[in-house]
């Protein structure tokens, strides 16, 4: 918009504002301008098309009607709080009475005994009588002044809003007023050809239908167009950034794969490749070996095996001269790395190291060394990777693995340990559906693990009551009688922390009653001890000699103890269906048949009986990630609000609106295939559009979990 369009003008400047509400809508609502309060969209619209005869109300089910009725008498009843104003109205068929707690006086001036009026509220019955009560009231004059009286927006406003005698019906004046000045000024943003392609409502027609739906089929069609153009402006911003850091052609080059790699493969790789990891190593080959530098995100349900293309391109980095570095969230996963990973090269030439923050002085100073020289070829690690201190030779390759536990500034700090960017692998078990991905990961680059090794059984699940507890404990005895280890995990939230650790408390000790020792061995781990114990738990499981874990969802992300076959999820309910499906994870690594028992209370609601029911349904992660964004809805990605997001949406739902999010994406690849940086004189709007959703701060990957 130009800066010379009268919609850019302050919004005090509006007939019904002023400088006051301007502070308010400002302060409440963030509209500074008329152009802000022009792209403030209803949350939800009501009919106000029909209109009800009083003797169709026999309860109060309905959420608002809408009566035209003539007033018969007044009433003043009560004194003090509870003093009320009641108009008795009639529309022929029945009586209502209209009640009033505040504005008494207001409204006593305004409503006239034998004159007729629309009034719209909630219906509500009080000694059989129906009432309404504080409900809108207009004359019947007034209402064929309207824009028009069929489907009406809702908009959301505040109790501050409220009380300053702008609610929702106000804003709705505003708008009315706002349009019958300034909607002339309104001018279209995208180009002829987008609009004709994909069919689109013009700008004007879809504002107007936005906030006054001539019909259904409009304002469908209007929230169509508005939400296609935000994701086009989201999408075309997000290709572009994408095709910048492309062009810097500033990426190390790895143009061959070497001794190391081959040695590995051939000596000492214990298993044939899945054709998925064959797949990825390949991207990964052809990304290195450009001069691009790489920023790719490896999605892989939970042991598809993602571990081991990382050590595989940690390979070929060390074969060209660079070294590698893991970053893992927890201690526990650096460890599980480091050992793994050791012995999976033992005896082909590459030195592994080991650092986190119980790493001594010591052996700090020895890694050091190791590093600046160039003799430590792979460093794996948790955060302690990232400290300054840590000097690398050549780092060329990075590998972050479970990344919503790394923040973007994190990541920002490896970047600068050489000279040039290293490329960096990010690697998730979350399964983000496609067009989230699209949209989340801005200019990452993805790829798929979607084959699990052969011979993996699917894991079981079932959904029991804490009331069937008994049938449970039986069923563990048989199975560790077979020789299988159980996880028991609870839920911890910080917010309920002090009661979450008690249930836990509880849990063990009804644990050790019904699994006494010296028959049986069970062990805990949680956040709240000291490392040593915890190590001593996982260490006392992993070799076999505890038959029972019992943990908090934090600690255990990745563990690999393939006798464990049986996940018991306590108050399965409180989880979210993504984290749900990571704890499944953890079992069906071996080759036996594996159980995931979610237990949950008598009383579910219907999201939760949703999840578990869905969890029970099916094993496959993006199905799972796909409802849980249907029942969330993208705004609340592990409950952080839409605000996370880099961007500001203001009517597209990344999660229902995946058709369009695919539409736009499509749509902006064409416009940039032809004009990369927008530059053409029929592109400008679309330029503008861009710069729109230029991301404010990098994306956050602690959103997603
Ligand atoms: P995740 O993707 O969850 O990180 P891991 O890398 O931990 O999975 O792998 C899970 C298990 O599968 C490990 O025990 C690993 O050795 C094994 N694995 C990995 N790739 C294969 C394969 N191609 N064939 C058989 N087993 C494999
Ligand atoms: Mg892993």
């Amino acid at each position: 918009m130009s800066i010379n369009n009268p919609l850019d003008k302050d919004i005090k400047f509006l007939h019904g504002v002023g400088e006051r509400r301007a502070m308010l809508l400002s302060k409440e609502l963030g509209i500074n301008t008329l152009n802000d309060l022009l792209y403030y969209f209803p949350f939800r619209y009501i009919d106000r098309s029909r209109i009800y005869k009083i003797s169709e109300i026999k309860d109060d089910s309905l959420t608002y009607i809408q009566l035209r009725v003539r007033i018969i008498g007044f009433q003043h009843v009560g004194s003090g709080p509870k003093k009320r104003f009641i108009a008795i109205a009639s529309d022929g068929t029945g009586q209502v009475e209209l009640v009033w707690f505040k504005g008494i006086n207001w409204i006593e001036k305004r409503l006239e005994q034998g004159r007729e009026y629309i009034i719209f509220g909630r219906p509500s019955f009080f000694n059989g009588v129906l009432n309404v009560i504080h409900p809108e009231i207009e004359s019947t004059l007034e209402q064929n002044n309207r824009f028009h009286t069929g489907v009406q927006g809702v908009y959301s406003t505040t109790e501050k809003l409220n009380n300053s005698q702008l609610g929702t019906k106000a804003i709705y004046t505003l708008m009315c007023n706002l349009w019958g000045t300034y909607g002339e000024y309104i001018r279209e943003t995208l180009p002829e050809n987008v609009i004709c392609e994909n069919g689109l409502m013009g700008l004007k027609e879809a504002l107007f239908n936005i906030h006054f739906p001539v019909s259904d089929k409009a304002l469908e069609a209007a929230r169509f167009r508005l939400k296609f153009e935000e994701l086009l402006g989201v999408q075309l911003n997000i290709l572009q950034e994408r095709s910048g850091r492309i062009s810097k052609n500033n990426g190390f080059v790895f143009n061959k794969v070497g001794e190391k790699f081959n040695r590995f493969y051939n000596e000492k790789l214990p298993f044939p490749l899945t054709g998925a990891q064959k797949r990825v190593i390949k991207e990964i080959r052809q990304d290195t070996y450009t001069g691009h530098q790489m920023n790719r995100l490896l999605q892989g349900d939970v042991g598809s095996g993602k571990t081991l293309v990382a050590l595989m391109s940690m390979l070929i980095a060390c074969d060209n001269g660079f070294q590698a570095c893991l970053m893992a969230p927890t201690e526990i996963l650096a460890n599980q790395h480091f050992n793994n990973i050791s012995r999976m090269v033992d005896g082909i030439g590459v030195n592994v190291a080991l650092l986190t923050g119980s790493t001594t002085k010591k052996q700090r100073t020895v890694i050091a060394e190791g590093l600046i020289s160039g003799e430590i070829d792979i460093l794996i690690g948790t955060h302690a990777l990232i400290e300054d201190k840590v000097q690398f030779n050549n780092l060329g390759f990075v590998v972050i693995d479970e990344q919503h536990r790394f923040g973007v500034e994190q990541r920002a700090r490896l970047w600068k340990k050489n000279d040039q960017p290293p490329h960096i692998l990010v690697m998730t078990a979350t399964p983000i559906p496609r067009t989230l991905a699209m949209t989340l990961y801005g200019d990452l680059d993805v790829s798929v693990i979607d084959e699990l090794p052969p011979g993996r059984k699917p894991v079981r699940t079932l959904h029991y009551r804490d009331a069937h507890r008994l049938r449970v404990f039986g069923f563990m005895r048989d199975e560790i009688k077979k020789g299988r280890q159980v996880y028991i995990v609870y839920p911890l939230i910080k917010e309920s922390e002090k009661m979450d650790y008690k249930a836990l408390e509880d849990g063990c000790e009804g644990i050790t009653r019904a699994f006494p020792p010296p028959e049986y061995v069970t062990v805990v781990v949680h956040g709240q001890m000291k490392a040593t114990d915890k190590d001593y738990g996982m260490r006392m499981f992993k070799n076999g000699n505890a038959n029972i874990m019992i943990a908090t969802s934090v600690i255990e992300v990745g563990v690999d103890v393939p006798n464990a076959s049986i996940m018991i999820i306590e108050s399965a309910e409180r989880f979210g269906l993504s984290q749900l499906h990571q704890l499944r994870g953890r079992v069906g690594r071996g080759a036996e048949q594996s159980y995931c028992i979610l237990m949950s209370g008598d009383k579910l609601s219907s999201d939760s009986r949703k999840r578990l029911g869905a969890m029970v349904a099916t094993n496959d992660g993006f199905e799972l990630a796909e409802l849980d964004l249907k029942l969330r809805g993208a705004g609340d990605l592990s409950g952080t609000q839409q605000s996370g997001l880099a961007f500001d949406l203001k009517i597209a739902n990344l999660g229902r609106d995946s058709q369009i999010v695919t539409l736009a994406r499509d749509q902006a690849e064409k416009i940039l295939a032809v004009d990369p940086d927008l530059s053409k004189p029929e592109n400008i709007s679309l330029k503008m559009l861009s710069q729109k959703y230029a991301s404010k701060k990098g994306i956050d990957f602690s959103m997603i979990s």
